[in-house]
């Protein structure tokens, strides 16, 4: 069971008053938790088997605007509702909240009540069934970046986000004082979390003022995904309530590195790590080498799902710890891709492509097709590169903008044939209206460049 409260113990907590409220939760194509607060009576009565949401719950953009172009929803057709359906093995104690439980749910569609294709729970679910079929299981572990801040969500908002003060002075890598200074904010987030069954690993000092790293131990795909969704959550909420605020932008100063979230992936049957081969390079089997040939191959179809937003792009900068280019590398953090554990039982890869701000359903979902097909296709995996890969032009770029990323997910045959078209069809759909809106925008940058010069 991934969460840590059965139904039998949801009951007896609501008959003692242990716990009042329960939220219900799907997750949006952003991968925020979006739902209803249910008294836990109803839910216990009748709310457990189901719910139901508008449609557009997978239809909007970061503001909930509502833009046209989807398939699956439109004015048009009127908006009309998707069953949410609680995961009761999802179920868990909210310790930061008082008297509070959560439960995440599948979307299902009203009529049919078979999955909705575009979920992004649901997406995830098929490329971990394929694998199944394949006979293994994807251990996976998103690493969650993000900066901390003196003031509020909402001073900051008042301010026009001008005033940002980070809450620790200068770069607090590694750094025990600098985020000892944090702990009034980071240690009830491992505590609480940990509480809530997620196998909270450690949190660090991140190489910037103010930055923050959250690790969480690896688990099967689809509860890192629940982790990572939970704890995102988690650290906005026990911020929020302390009066500070956090952000999980990749880049919110043009001179502070960004926020990333990398992925570790392994395979395995059973209790079996099958990426290992102790007489392999490395200690890597040639399953592992296809795997990661499939992800370096395709790169650049699945990009998206690892940087959604204009400023996703923002992060992919030289010299900055984030990659720029599509090669392997044994433990060199200047490669998209990097080799973990090597010559151990928990040799794995690293994808350092993904931002803090992309949806780990969507993420993991789109590298896992990447990997599956190398298996399928035996993709010869070349050998690793070394030194400083920023300055190697003969290693592949991947996307450098939303734009560029948009057409390469719309061309992405690998993609279409692993997830089907209207899925991909859809989260193009997501992309080209992100870029639309920032086409419509005029930034500080361009008045003050051009306002007098000009
Ligand atoms: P680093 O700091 O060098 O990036 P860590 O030792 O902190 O690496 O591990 C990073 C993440 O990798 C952790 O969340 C950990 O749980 C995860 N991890 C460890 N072993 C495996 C494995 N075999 N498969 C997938 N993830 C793993």
């Amino acid at each position: 069971m991934a969460g840590n409260l059965t139904f039998d113990e949801l009951k007896s907590a609501a008959r003692s008053g242990d716990i009042d409220t329960v939220l219900v939760c799907c997750v949006d194509m952003q991968g925020r938790l979006m739902g209803k607060r249910f008294h836990v009576q109803n839910f216990i009565d009748s709310s457990h088997q189901e719910t139901h949401c508008c449609n557009y719950m997978l239809a909007t953009d970061l503001e909930m605007a509502t833009p046209d172009g989807y398939a699956t929803t439109s004015w048009r057709a009127g908006y009309g509702d998707y069953v949410m359906k609680p995961d009761l093995s999802t179920m868990r104690r909210v310790p930061w909240l008082d008297g509070t439980a959560m439960v995440l749910c599948d979307l299902l569609d009203h009529k049919t009540h078979k999955p909705v294709p575009q979920s992004p729970r649901q997406i995830l679910k098929v490329q971990i069934a394929r694998l199944k079929e394949l006979g293994y299981e994807a251990m996976m572990a998103t690493e969650l970046e993000f900066f901390l801040f003196e003031q509020s969500f909402r001073e900051l908002a008042q301010s026009g986000y001008r005033e940002l003060t980070p809450i620790s002075a200068y770069n607090e890598d590694y750094h025990i004082l600098q985020t000892t200074k944090e702990e009034g904010i980071m240690r009830p987030v491992r505590n609480h979390l940990f509480a809530a069954g997620i196998p909270i690993e450690n949190s660090k000092g991140e190489a910037e003022t103010g930055q923050e790293e959250l690790n969480i131990r690896y688990a099967e795909a689809l509860d890192c995904a629940d982790h990572h969704t939970i704890a995102k959550h988690a650290v906005k909420e026990i911020a929020w309530a302390q009066g500070r605020s956090v952000t999980f932008l990749p880049k919110w100063h043009p001179k502070k590195v960004g926020s990333s979230s990398h992925v570790h992936m392994s395979l395995w049957s059973g209790k079996t790590p099958v990426f290992r081969d102790e007489s392999g390079e490395y200690g890597m089997s040639e399953l592992m080498r296809h795997f990661m040939a499939g992800l370096i191959e395709y790169a650049s179809d699945y990009t998206w799902f690892m940087a959604p937003y204009v400023n996703s792009y923002k992060r992919f900068m030289k010299g900055s710890f984030a990659p720029t280019r599509t090669v392997w590398s044994v433990d060199n953090r200047t490669a998209g891709f990097r080799l973990c554990g090597e010559g151990s039982k928990a040799v794995r890869v690293e994808c350092r492509i993904g931002g803090s701000d992309m949806n780990p359903y969507l993420a993991q979902a789109a590298l896992l097709a990447a990997g599956i097909r190398g298996i399928e296709d035996k993709l010869k995996l070349a050998p690793p590169t070394g030194g400083d890969i920023y300055e190697n032009a003969e290693a592949r770029h991947i996307p450098s903008t939303l734009r560029a990323s948009t057409e390469t997910l719309r061309s992405s045959k690998m993609l279409r044939e692993a997830m089907g078209d209207d899925v991909i069809d859809h989260y193009v759909r997501c992309a080209e209206w992100e870029q639309e809106e920032f086409d419509k925008a005029v930034t500080d940058w361009e008045i003050a460049r051009g306002f007098e010069r000009a």
